[in-house]
């Protein structure tokens, strides 16, 4: 598992959060915790939908 906005390997479940894209539910957003913190900006694979 990698995080969709830093392309970080993902090892601990602590550390990231996974959601289903809002707008299409199609695509799993994973982001790690640092990029969340940050608000770093994500970008769904498959709608382009992008969000905080
Ligand atoms: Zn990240
Ligand atoms: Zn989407």
């Amino acid at each position: 598992m990698k995080c969709i906005t830093c392309g970080t390997n993902l090892i601990s479940e602590e550390k990231f959060t996974r959601f289903k894209c809002p707008a299409c539910g199609k695509s799993e957003i994973i982001r790690c915790k640092s990029c969340r913190v940050r608000k770093i900006p994500y970008k769904c694979e498959k709608c382009e939908f992008r969000g905080p």
